[in-house]
Formats: structure tokens, sequence, C-alpha cells
């Protein structure tokens, strides 16, 4: 691995351990390496212009801006970077940070112990190249807001749907509906290189509306094929704080003669609500007109849930860092275990995200857990291919 290729960026308070971590840095052959005192000189350095990083190694415990604010921060910035943690806290916190990281959908490496030795760190750096090998679409640019909406403008943007399966019975229980941007130059593009622009800047209801309108178009045409099951669709927590979000989305799946019973409506939970009534009057009467609502990201959330939850939820979805976790993780596990429980006593369906394996599904069944989705059944695909993807399923069940 070429680690004189990878730009490091060490986040540490105490100068002397700062030192010596660049000096182990430079000893197992890195070139490029910033340094920074804390989450605020960090994220500084990130935006710089010519400062590209690619793996950043952080403290935990800094005054001013601690390491958990520093990943929270780094989640939100979208910036695409890899992260080390280190820190002299006990192992069971160490675990928990980590699966804060993840929910926060930062490229985590590892936790490491201090003190950090070539031995501790080679193995962890190792994995970023995987991870990188992984990541589709890192060579697309960040997109300005006037691209994207030139993008949607010119329709190419469109849903893609992974099933969900019903454990019990294997059936295909329905679909949720990921928007992709289809880029006459980048090809594929996912949302999260779209979604906080749209987000930030007040325009996501621009995608809402396209996504809405597709996917109640084409659950339309479901029946047609002998299938049936509901369509989720994923609204964001900021497009619910206009108040005529709701009455939109319905009447866009009216439009197109789709029953509310069919159409599932994901909402994250989230600590930018920052207007609750509207959120919660929307909520209110989409379930009101028969639209089922999902928790989506359960367990990764913010206290404002505890307002949100008060609204008749119909699905509680995990997220996806607590099934990838449960088998290594003793605290992930207790959390899936009690997320399962609370939805089996509100009477709601519960559905994991992101089952990979076969070892998920088997654990997830053990658990009796409703309704599975990920990568294990199929990935999110095109319209045309989830219909025969369907048929081929039903026939092999
Ligand atoms: P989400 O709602 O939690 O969607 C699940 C994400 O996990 C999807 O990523 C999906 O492709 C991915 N996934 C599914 N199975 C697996 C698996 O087995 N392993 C792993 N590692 N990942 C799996 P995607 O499509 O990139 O979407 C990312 C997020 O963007 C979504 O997370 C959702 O929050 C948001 N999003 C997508 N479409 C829309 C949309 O139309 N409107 C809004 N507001 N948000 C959207
Ligand atoms: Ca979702
Ligand atoms: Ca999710």
């Amino acid at each position: 691995m070429a680690i004189a290729r990878l730009n490091f960026l060490v986040v540490e308070d105490h100068d002397f351990q700062r030192k010596m971590l660049v000096r182990i840095l430079h000893g197992i052959g890195a070139n490029a390496i910033y340094e920074a005192k804390d989450g605020v000189g960090a994220l500084a350095i990130l935006q710089e212009p010519g400062k590209p990083v690619d793996i950043i190694i952080s403290d935990l415990d800094m005054p001013g801006m601690d390491g958990m604010a520093f990943v929270r921060n780094l989640g939100e910035s979208g910036v695409r970077v890899s992260i080390i943690l280190a820190s002299a806290l006990d192992r069971n916190l160490l675990a928990s940070i980590q699966t804060m990281a993840e929910a926060y959908g930062i490229n985590l490496l590892g936790v490491l112990e201090k003190p950090l030795t070539p031995d501790k760190l080679l193995p962890i750096i190792a994995r970023h190249s995987i991870l990188a090998s992984q990541l589709p679409h890192r060579t697309s640019p960040v997109f300005t807001l006037e691209e994207i909406l030139a993008g949607l403008r010119d329709g190419e943007f469109e849903p893609y749907y992974q099933p969900k399966i019903e454990m019990a019975t294997r059936r295909v229980s329905g679909a949720e509906s990921l928007a992709r941007w289809n880029h006459r130059q980048y090809g594929l593009v996912a949302p999260c290189d779209f979604i906080p622009t749209l987000e930030l800047q007040g325009k996501i209801g621009t995608l809402t509306e396209t996504m809405v309108e597709k996917t109640a178009a084409f659950r339309r045409t479901w029946a047609a094929h002998g299938i049936d099951g509901s369509v989720s669709i994923n609204l964001s927590i900021r497009s619910l704080v206009d108040v005529r979000t709701a009455d939109h989305v319905i009447e866009l799946v009216r439009a197109h003669h789709v029953e509310p019973r069919d159409v599932v409506v994901e909402v994250t939970e989230s600590a930018l609500t920052t207007d609750v009534g509207h959120t919660l009057e929307n909520l209110a009467r989409l379930r009101m007109k028969g639209f089922g609502l999902s928790i989506d990201d359960y367990g990764t959330g913010y206290s404002s849930m505890q307002q949100l939850i008060r609204i008749a939820f119909t699905e509680l979805k995990i997220d996806q860092s607590f099934v990838a976790n449960a088998s290594r993780q003793e605290s992930a596990r207790v959390i899936l275990e009690a997320s399962l429980g609370m939805a089996r006593k509100l009477n709601i369906c519960s559905v994991a995200e992101g089952v990979e394996t076969q070892a998920d599904w088997d654990m997830l069944r053990q658990l009796d857990c409703h309704t599975v989705q990920g990568y294990l059944i199929a990935r999110p695909m095109p319209s045309e291919e989830y219909l025969d993807w369907v048929k081929d399923w039903n026939r092999s069940i």
C-alpha cells in the first residue's frame, strides 16, 4: 500500500502526543501530514483548497470541539475522508463511539486505544484503500445547487427500488424508492452527492416532488404484473417543515390512483427539526389519509424523536449500523434486540436494513424481526428490473 501517496491530518490537542504521532506516520512512510489542535482547526484545514486529506487521525478528548462533535460536524459537512479515532478511554465507550461515528455516516477505519504504535496503525490504515475501492463515484465532483436543479429539470433523476422481504413467508412485502441521478458525464450518482446540498439550500422539495411522482406512477403499474405490496418513499425532515408538504404528497399519489395504504413515508429522526408543530401536522395528516409512516435509521437519532413518537408510526426501520455490528459488538446487539422488542410491543412492523450476509439473516430471524432489506437480497435497481426481479424471487419461494 502506498502510504506515501496518502494525505494525513492529525488532530490532537496535546503537543507532545501530536508530534509523536507525526513522527510515527513519517516512520511508516507518510509524506503529507497536516496538524490541528482541535476539531475547529481540523475543519478549517479540510475546507482549505489544495489540501486534500485522505485519512484523519483524531483524539477524542480535546478542549473546544471534542472528537465526538468533530465527527458529527464531519458527517454533516459531507466531506469524504476516512477517520481513525484514538483515545485512552475504556473499550466499552470506544465501541459506542464507533457506532455513533458509523451512524453519522463517517468512513470510520477504526477506534484505537492510546498509545498509538506503528503496529496498531498499519492494519487500520490498510482498510482505507479497501474502503476507498468500494466507494462508488469517488471521482464525481461536488455538484453545485444549479447543476443539481438543472439535472432535476432535465429529468435525469430516477428512483431505484430495493425489495423488502417478510422473513416468515419470504415474500416480497414491497420496495423502498431511492433517488439516483443519471449524470451524463459521471454516470450513476448516489444521494449523498446531492441530498445534503438540496437540504441545506432549502430545495429538497424539488427532489421530493420528482420522487413521489415517479414512484407513484411506477406503483400504479404493479397490479398489471400481478405484484402487490407497499412502496416506501423517503421524506426529508426538512421538507416537513412546510405545512403544505403532506397535501402535496397526497395529491400526487391520488393523481396516479394509488391507494395511500400502499405507500409508506420514511422519515429520519433528526436534530434539525426546527418546527415540531409543522412536522407533526404533516405526519398526522399523512397517517390520517392512510399512508404508512416509518421511522428510518432508528437508533441513530436525537431526542426530537420523543416528540415525533407521539405520531402513530406503523413501521420501525432499524439502522444498518446495528445490524452490521450486532454479531461483534454486544452493545449493538442489545439495541437491536430492544428495538425489535419495542416494535413488537407497539404492534408495528420492524424492518432491519443493511442485511448483507446469511449470518445477519439468521440472527434477525432468531430475534423475530419482521422484514429485512439489504444487499444479501438485492441492491436497489431500476424500475424495469424490479418487476422481473420480483417475479423471479416469487417463483423461487
Ligand atoms: P436510507 O433511507 O437509510 O436508505 C438505505 C441506504 O442503504 C440506501 O443508500 C441503500 O442503497 C443502502 N443499502 C441498502 N442495502 C444495503 C446493504 O445491505 N448494505 C449497505 N452498506 N447499504 C445498503 P442510498 O440509496 O445511497 O441512499 C442513502 C440515503 O439517501 C438514504 O438512506 C436516504 O436517507 C437518502 N435518500 C435516498 N433517496 C432519497 C429521496 O428520494 N429523498 C430523500 N429525502 N432522501 C433520500
Ligand atoms: Ca429510507
Ligand atoms: Ca435507513
